[in-house]
């Protein structure tokens, strides 16, 4: 439940910190989906939120974070879309959210639906429509952006139709239209004095006071955070007032500090689960860059739900990077975890063609949730290579123009630089099976 308005209550949050500050603070008790998975969690206490399914898939309530990805199809093209959905769920991506721009795309989704194994989201924009034909077709779940689905009597129609077929609702908002709800008929009809107070009296999210650079009068905090955080309350406010809670949030900027600002302040003032991503990030590298600092900074406070990376480029890689930040912090595991050494002067083997053969052939098979998780280490040297290689499960550590191969903390045998890519796959998959 948002508590925006009266913000009494403390706020049921995180955190972050090693175990002897956690005292007092309430955590989301280490769920059974993760200790089945095996997965430790690191010092790394999630935020409490309510339980929100999308499908079949449950998002908040300590549920494993999960990773989606956006179709980059036109939902009209019934067969390229299908496909790129299952290309995206070989890869392990487990939440799909595709674009309804017209009511052609809305009738599409029926279809795509019966052919595809995760839930599908309908991303609605402007039209209220399209959501409304959406449901009817059976998505497990529906994106509304605040910034231009305005009109009142339609939100109620669409509300009442989620409700009736158990659809969640995403409020989705990004700083490119935030404006659009912030300068609505409706957002003045309803808050007709003056807008929600964003509060700064809310217990700090963490037990040391520190509120991410907001202070408590809210100085400091981003124009475009403020917004984002300001619009979003106020739009659950009212999905709540007509007694929908199957809520989750999203609140993207293209701006890293603003999008962390945003995510802290509504974390603290709500339940709901929460749907982390920077917006319009860019090509690969700086979209890499800025979700993984954006997305894990808060994901290293407790914070974040599911997430998204968003990239200029084939969504392949928004889930390939969206697990490989989740498992940087040890909150989902990879079946085959490569780690590897820069290489330096000292390499008397071609690490990089070595790594990027390995990477390439098991590329695939280590998104596959199936199996045993194992740990690869690929190093140049003897400088550092049999430490690390001893602490993986296998591991190389160059010589000249051979490794030394590591197993289960030991040292195995010798292998000629041309067959350690292939020695090495086999050793991988006999282990990880
Ligand atoms: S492990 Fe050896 S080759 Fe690799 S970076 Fe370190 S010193 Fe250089």
């Amino acid at each position: 439940m948002c508590r925006a308005k009266i913000e009494i209550n403390p706020a049921p949050c995180i955190e972050g910190t090693r175990s002897s500050d956690r005292e007092g603070v309430l955590t989301q008790p280490l769920s059974a989906e993760y200790k089945r998975a095996g997965l430790t969690r690191g010092w790394i206490n999630r935020r409490r939120t309510k339980a929100v399914w999308l499908g079949k898939v449950k998002i908040g309530d300590g549920a494993p974070i999960s990773v989606q990805s956006m179709t980059k199809t036109v939902a009209t093209d019934i067969k390229a879309t299908i496909k790129q959905i299952k290309e995206l769920e070989a890869l392990g991506c487990e939440i799909i959210r595709v674009a309804i721009p017209n009511h052609k795309s809305a009738l599409a989704l029926s279809q795509i639906k019966r052919e595809i194994k995760i839930p599908i989201e309908a991303d609605i924009h402007f039209n209220p429509e399209l959501a409304l034909e959406s449901i009817k077709q059976g998505v497990d779940g529906i994106r509304l952006n605040p910034g231009n689905i305005t009109d009142k009597e339609a939100i109620i129609e669409i509300v009442k139709l989620a409700h009736r077929k158990h659809i969640p609702i995403r409020v989705g908002l990004n700083s490119g239209s935030v404006n659009g709800w912030l300068r609505s008929n409706l957002r003045h009809q309803l808050f007709p004095r003056k807008p929600v107070p964003l509060s700064m009296s809310h217990p700090p999210l963490r037990p040391d006071g520190y509120r991410g650079g907001i202070a408590k009068d809210g100085s400091g905090m981003t124009k475009d955070g403020k917004s984002l955080a300001q619009a979003s309350l106020e739009y659950v406010n009212f999905l709540e007032s007509l007694k929908f809670n199957d809520i989750m949030i999203s609140l993207k900027s293209s701006d890293v500090i603003s999008t962390i600002y945003a995510y802290r302040y509504v974390a603290g003032l709500c339940e709901y689960p929460l749907h982390l991503g920077v917006t319009a990030s860019g090509t690969l590298d700086d979209a890499t860059i800025k979700s993984s600092i954006g997305i894990g900074s808060l994901l290293l406070e407790g914070i974040g739900d599911t997430i998204r990376v968003s990239i200029t480029g084939p969504p392949h890689d928004e889930v390939r990077i969206g697990y490989k930040i989740l498992q940087s912090l040890g909150l989902r595991r990879q079946k085959v975890e490569i780690i590897s050494c820069p290489t330096c002067g000292r390499c008397e083997i071609d690490i990089i063609k070595i790594v990027q053969k390995l990477r390439g052939i098991l590329e695939k098979e280590s998104l596959s949730p199936k199996g045993n998780s194992i740990k690869v280490a690929v190093m140049g040297c003897v400088v550092n290579g049999p430490g690390e290689a001893m602490e993986c499960d296998i591991g190389i550590a160059g010589g000249k123009d051979f490794g030394f191969l590591f197993k289960n903390g030991e040292r195995i045998r010798k292998i000629p630089e041309s067959k350690i890519v292939t020695e090495l796959v086999k050793e991988i998959r006999a282990l990880s099976l």
